[in-house]
């Protein structure tokens, strides 16, 4: 997938930075940092788990509650049953 160079959560515009940051202390692919409203995922993975990963960050920005656990759980899932599925939840186009 294309992963946008910002989205919008909720109340919330968080600028997407995209490169080498899994090595990194505390970061498993990406992460989220409230107080910039940035959001940084992994350019160097395979594109599942950039896909993976860039959900995982959105289901944190949708609930800051979510555990590490229940985030990685929900975007496993999710991303599983959409690809799967060939699911597109665009609005159809009239
Ligand atoms: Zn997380």
């Amino acid at each position: 997938m294309k992963i946008p160079k910002q989205i919008k959560i909720g109340a919330n515009l968080f600028k997407i930075l995209r490169g080498s940051f899994r090595h990194e202390e505390d970061m498993d692919g990406g992460s989220l940092e409230w107080e910039t409203n940035t959001m940084f995922v992994a350019s160097d993975m395979p594109e599942d788990r950039e896909a993976t990963c860039f959900l995982h960050e959105i289901l944190h920005g949708l609930n800051i509650y979510l555990t590490e656990e229940q985030a990685t759980y929900l975007s496993e899932g999710l991303m599983q049953i959409i690809r799967d599925n060939n699911l597109d939840f665009r609005k159809p186009k009239v």
